[in-house]
């Protein structure tokens, strides 16, 4: 018992360390070798109580026992379950431990635009370009759609056009994850401190049913995820904002520009009639990105921040769930 716990927090150690080692919980052979009872919240059932010298275990209508410790104790204990093994008793914890939420002086935030042309276009003039993998595989993919609309209904042709487009979907599924991985990391270990996104809704999510778009919607929506979870354990803030006529907007003097005067999708620069400042597009969009974080009163405050990961708590118990290649995916 000693030695599986023992192997099952050198398991969590390597983990730590960055080694691909699964830290499962310690297995046992088999339930009938063990007879175990499980309280399963410390509602006064159980109580643990030292005077110095030795550990008390003190368990409702049982009595109190002598404990011996085999490591220290972190965090608030949330169950104890006691298991007998080869003639010995043993009692389980399993603590609650909040994260430490380490902060970050907000010195270089960055707004960030998602664009149809660049893949993200950032405050400081960064763009980054829409991957090729994307383009090539929007391509393939609206091949096989007409493949598929062409062929007859349940004909054996249209089935495995089906399942060819299938698979094209899922490698480019798994070529943006990586893409995103990387991307979102590259961006929280740039010395930014801070990233204001646009908020993707129904509204503004590009309203086309063309596959392509639909492809690019997954993989900001991706990238967004990815980038506050990684932001969010560094201990920056991702703050998210109404985007509605950014690129309308003048980042110098914030006029908005009037219907007839619009930027269509074709015009690359946004010029200004009435500061005269001339600016890329994106650029311009991704600075009244920025801006509206500081308007709209939402640096510094997590409520409309809308993080995407909650107030954090880490059950050291669930650490047997996580497999070791899927940390942190938030079902991205
Ligand atoms: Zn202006």
């Amino acid at each position: 018992m000693l030695k599986a716990y023992e192997n099952f927090f050198r398991r969590v150690k390597e983990k730590k360390a960055g080694n691909k080692a699964k830290a499962g919980f310690p297995r046992f052979k088999s339930i009938d070798q063990y007879r175990s009872i499980t309280y399963p919240q410390d509602n006064g059932a159980f109580s643990i109580e030292g005077d110095g010298r030795k550990t008390m275990l003190r368990v409702s209508r049982i009595g109190r026992v002598r404990l011996e410790p085999h490591r220290q104790m972190e965090g608030k204990i949330k169950t104890m379950t006691i298991k007998r093994a080869a003639g010995k008793y043993y009692a389980i914890f399993t603590t609650v431990k909040g994260i430490e939420q380490r902060k970050i002086k907000d010195i270089n935030p960055v707004g960030i635009d998602l664009g149809l042309d660049s893949f993200i276009t950032m405050s400081d003039g960064t763009k980054v370009e829409k991957p090729k993998f994307v383009k090539r595989a929007e391509k393939r993919i609206a091949k096989w759609q007409r493949r598929i609309a062409r062929r007859h209904k349940g004909s054996k042709r249209r089935e495995k056009a089906k399942s060819k487009l299938q698979k094209k979907w899922e490698y480019v599924t798994n070529q943006s994850n990586d893409f995103a991985h990387k991307l979102s990391h590259e961006l929280v270990n740039s010395g930014y401190t801070s990233f204001t996104v646009e908020k993707l809704g129904v509204n503004n999510m590009v309203k086309n049913r063309r596959l392509a778009q639909s492809i690019q919607n997954a993989s900001w929506n991706r990238f967004i995820n990815m980038l506050s979870y990684k932001a969010e354990s560094a201990g920056m803030k991702v703050i998210r904002v109404d985007a509605r006529d950014t690129t309308q907007e003048c980042s110098s003097c914030h006029y908005i520009k009037k219907w007839e005067e619009r930027l269509t999708l074709e015009d690359r620069t946004y010029h200004c009639n009435v500061c005269g400042m001339a600016m890329d597009r994106d650029v311009n969009a991704s600075i009244n990105i920025l801006h509206r974080a500081t308007t709209l009163g939402q640096r510094g405050s997590h409520a409309q921040g809308e993080s995407v990961r909650p107030q954090r708590e880490a059950v050291l118990e669930e650490l047997r769930t996580y497999p070791a290649n899927n940390r942190g995916s938030l079902g991205l």
